[in-house]
């Protein structure tokens, strides 16, 4: 396998973006663009696979099985990293009325050589006894790619360049958020924007991950998911067209859109002391971004 530096564009660069609104409320924001990752996939999907597929490797492991839904930016990663690094790949999707075509995400893992297991929903909530049948041969990565290898690989990301006062985040299964709080090194705080409703079992989750409880410099915003995972308004449709024709690069409206959002809302509300160094995860997932948004 070749090293997993070698085929992603890692480190990845910050940049500085610019509005009256941050001249206004005395904060500097920073964009990390983990979205050039990867031309097709990028984001904190790599990241998350990184030691994932390290540790197949190092097992002996040829195939790899994943989890899924049918827009699932975890499976479209694990597919494009397969191809790249020599891994047959196994996707067990929610919905048993789906087939390959179903999706622009599916169609293209499926171009990328991913083969499928499409299950019914009942069937897919226990996916311990769906991972058993195939556990001798499949080196088995949970829905989302979330589990401690990946919280390794995320962490990563902050040693990058100079550590923020302020690292944001959009928190889907949470993974990603306990990544930034497993760096030992980093002292700043961890904002995580919840992309669904009701989040606030996600701190129980995050808890979970880091093996500890939820930590003092974390704090995670409940109230920008817009009705709920993947749901949206022309509100966030607005900021995000409004964002774009000012600014040099693209959001989406499932996870970053909401949480740039959130942070503009915050800064607005006053939330952040004078002086302070933002630092906005730009997580990729632009493969499902609207494309008539
Ligand atoms: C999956 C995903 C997230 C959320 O990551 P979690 O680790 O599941 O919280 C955020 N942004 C993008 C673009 C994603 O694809």
């Amino acid at each position: 396998m070749l090293e997993f530096e070698s085929l992603i564009n890692i480190p990845t660069p910050v940049i500085e973006i610019f509005e009256d609104l941050f001249v206004e409320n005395d904060v500097k924001v920073f964009v990390k663009r983990d979205d050039l990752t990867h031309v097709h996939v990028s984001g904190n999907k790599f990241r998350k696979l990184k030691y994932n597929f390290i540790e197949a490797k190092n097992l002996g492991f040829k195939k790899i099985l994943t989890f899924g839904g049918a827009f699932s930016n975890h499976i479209a990663a694990v597919a494009e990293a397969g191809l790249l690094f020599g891994f047959e790949t196994l996707g067990i999707i929610r919905g048993d009325e789906l087939n390959e075509t179903s999706s622009p995400t599916l169609k293209f893992a499926n171009q990328k050589g991913m083969r499928f297991k499409f299950v019914s929903r009942e069937a897919y909530r226990n996916k311990a006894d769906l991972a058993a049948n195939f556990s001798s041969e499949y080196f088995i990565i949970p829905e989302g790619g979330s589990n401690h290898l990946a919280l390794k690989g995320v962490s990563e990301l902050l040693d990058e360049q100079q550590h923020p006062d302020y690292i944001c985040t959009a928190v889907g299964t949470g993974g990603t958020m306990a990544g930034l709080l497993n760096n030992v090194n980093y002292k700043g705080e961890v904002l995580g924007f919840a992309v669904l409703k009701n989040g606030d079992f996600l701190k129980d989750d995050i808890s979970v991950f880091l093996e500890k409880n939820f930590p003092e410099n974390a704090e995670l915003e409940t109230r920008f998911h817009f009705g709920g995972y993947a749901k949206y308004n022309d509100e966030l449709l607005d900021f995000v067209k409004v964002f774009e024709l000012k600014h040099s690069f693209r959001l989406e409206q499932v996870y970053t859109g909401k949480m740039f959002f959130g942070v503009y809302q915050k800064i607005k509300e006053g939330y952040f002391k004078k002086g302070t160094r933002i630092m906005l995860l730009h997580t990729g997932g632009l493969q499902g971004r609207l494309s008539d948004l």
